[in-house]
């Protein structure tokens, strides 16, 4: 089975499968758990558990946690989720420090072929010896020892004998390579530092490209798919899968195997794709960790986020970033992609999908005064218009509506379709009414609107049709749920918040208008709603009910997105 998509990975894939290279593919994805998952990730995550599913191959979800100073079980529990919720599942859930013993045995083995050596240099003179772009590097003094110290120092390395920083286990390459990666680039440091996963058992860490070819190799991927950056990285990747080569030396798998892992080395192939970034937004980790830990936001999962926990609790659907990535498509050319891809993707997935549901916002009392007092009765709206499967729902309608503020205006701009004092609107679904009265209160502020409905306009009626200028959204006063609204918008004011060129940092660009928390009313079935459940309000805009906070006795919705784009229009 092949994917109908076209883009360059996609077609090493089908080649690769066609000619018979690989029986099957297998891919992962390989967060380091150091920091939750943003929207960035969702384009790998989509790469690599997308082409697993679509070419009948398998994915792991690794987690890539080599470096324990920075990592935190809370992070990999958040990860699993984020992965089920974008829709995907994993073959296997692995972590690199599973294969701690083999990278060991492995940097052993590259010792004794006079690959690798123990260097004392401390990492000011590791810069000093590594060279420049234009200038060759030089050899360590300590390039030459032989294996057998070589093995005892990292031996010793190995049962902490030497404190943090002391030495290194080092490739040896080529000091004069002009790939700076190849400058005999260190294997393994000493960090005396508790692991989230191993303990205290290990007093040295593998380096990220050491650990990240081999992970690769032991689990037998054939496409290892990450991001532009690590193109300079392929050699060394190259290197280290062909030096230790896993594949043709199954006892540095023994530790592995006795554990109960199946064998299934191989030798895998890096291939590079572009970041996702948009702007408006940062899309680093250790910059939204600083915006939760200075309580700039409301932690990793606030609306404004671009975190997958921040955007889903904004009511970003998983569908909708599967189109995004769809849209952005796979390339090898890095760019900055307005975040009005992103918006769009989900407008149009909730355009399609959401119900429909009436809410105010900034509630002004209507009156309708030719209904009895205690009038009420219930209508039948459309969920969807679009979608009749969708059926209906009943809104009840009554004498005491609230529509919104600014629908109304004593002295109405030119152009103005909403109502007036003396102007007919329709009141979406009940009929048209007009406006015979504004009351004010002592400070001259419109309280209350007084209308009498035109009886033949109620659904149904020959006068339902007559054209007026407006429709207008409301509510049944005595029904309707009081409501907390959130109306969020872009985190960030400026479309670089990066860009310090004019010497201020990402921080000071925040929009101080990303979240205005106001008091509204919803309908009652937008009440009764399920936390995450995501609705049209018709004229405002995509709204959620708050993942945490909603309650159908108390209401909490956010706003998702605007139902059109305001801020390039
Ligand atoms: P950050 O710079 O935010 O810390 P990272 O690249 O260090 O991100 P990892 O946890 O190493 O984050 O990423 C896991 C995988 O996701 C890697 O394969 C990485 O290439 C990919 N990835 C990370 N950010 C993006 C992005 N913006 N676009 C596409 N893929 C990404
Ligand atoms: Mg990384
Ligand atoms: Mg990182």
């Amino acid at each position: 089975e092949s994917s109908a998509k076209q883009d360059f990975i996609r077609q090493i894939v089908r080649e690769d499968l066609a000619c018979g290279k690989h029986a099957a593919i297998r891919t992962r994805f390989p967060p380091e758990p150091n920091g939750y998952l943003h929207i960035g990730h969702a384009k790998a995550i989509c790469l690599d558990f997308g082409i697993a599913a679509e070419f009948g191959g398998a994915c792991n979800l690794r987690l890539d946690d080599t470096n324990p100073a920075k990592e935190d079980p809370e992070y990999v529990r958040a990860i699993q989720e984020d992965v089920r919720w974008l829709g995907f599942d994993w073959h296997d859930l692995r972590h690199a420090s599973d294969y701690f013993e083999v990278f060991y045995l492995a940097a052993e083995k590259l010792i004794r072929q006079g690959d690798a050596f123990v260097c004392d240099l401390t990492p000011e003179q590791v810069r000093e010896y590594r060279g420049t772009l234009t200038e060759p590097g030089r050899n360590s003094p300590w390039r030459d020892r032989s294996v057998e110290e070589n093995l005892d120092l990292f031996r010793r390395m190995r049962a902490g004998e030497f404190p943090d920083g002391a030495r290194t286990l080092r490739a040896k390459i080529d000091m004069a390579s002009g790939n700076m990666n190849l400058r005999d680039p260190a294997l393994y440091r000493i960090k005396k530092v508790a692991h989230q996963n191993t303990g205290d058992a290990w007093p040295i860490y593998p380096m990220y490209d050491f650990a990240h070819s081999l992970s690769d190799a032991i689990e037998g991927i054939t496409h290892s798919l990450c991001t532009l950056e690590f193109e300079d990285h392929r050699p060394l990747y190259d290197w280290c899968v062909d030096k230790v080569d896993l594949a043709g030396h199954p006892e540095l798998l023994a530790p592995l195997l006795a554990k109960g892992f199946p064998n299934e080395a191989g030798k895998p192939r890096q291939i590079e794709f572009s970041r996702l970034n948009f702007n408006y937004t940062v899309l680093s980790k250790r910059k939204l960790l600083a915006l939760v830990e200075d309580g700039l936001v409301d932690g990793w999962d606030d609306p404004r986020m671009p975190t997958l926990q921040g955007i889903r609790r904004r009511g970003y659907t998983p569908s909708a970033l599967r189109l995004m990535v769809d849209r952005v498509g796979i390339s090898k050319q890095n760019s900055l992609i307005d975040v009005s891809v992103l918006e769009g993707a989900l407008r149009d997935d909730l355009d399609a999908h959401a119900p429909r549901r009436m809410a105010v916002i900034d509630p002004l009392r209507l009156v309708i005064v030719n209904l009895p007092e205690g009038h009420e009765e219930t209508l039948r709206f459309a969920n969807h218009p679009k979608d009749e499967s969708q059926g209906e729902r009943e809104v009840p309608f009554s004498r005491e509506l609230w529509i919104e503020r600014e629908d109304f205006e004593e002295v109405p701009p030119k152009g103005f379709k909403r109502l007036t004092l003396g102007g007919d609107v329709r009141l979406r679904g009940a009929g048209i009414v007009r406006c015979d009265e504004a009351v004010k209160d002592a400070d001259g502020r419109v309280v209350e609107l007084r209308c009498t409905l035109d009886p033949d306009s109620r659904p149904g009626m020959e006068g339902a049709n007559r054209k007026v200028k407006g429709t207008l959204h409301w509510v049944s006063a005595r029904h309707a749920v009081p409501a907390t609204i959130r109306l969020y918008d872009r985190l960030f004011s400026v479309p670089d918040p990066d860009d310090s060129s004019d010497g201020k940092s990402y921080r000071e660009h925040l929009n101080p208008d990303s979240c205005r928390v106001v008091h509204g009313y919803v309908e009652p079935a937008a009440a009764a709603a399920a936390p995450e459940q995501s609705f049209q309000f018709e004229r405002l805009g995509y709204f959620v009910a708050d993942r945490y906070d909603h309650r159908a006795e108390a209401p909490v919705f956010n706003r998702s997105v605007t139902l059109r784009d305001t801020w390039s229009a």
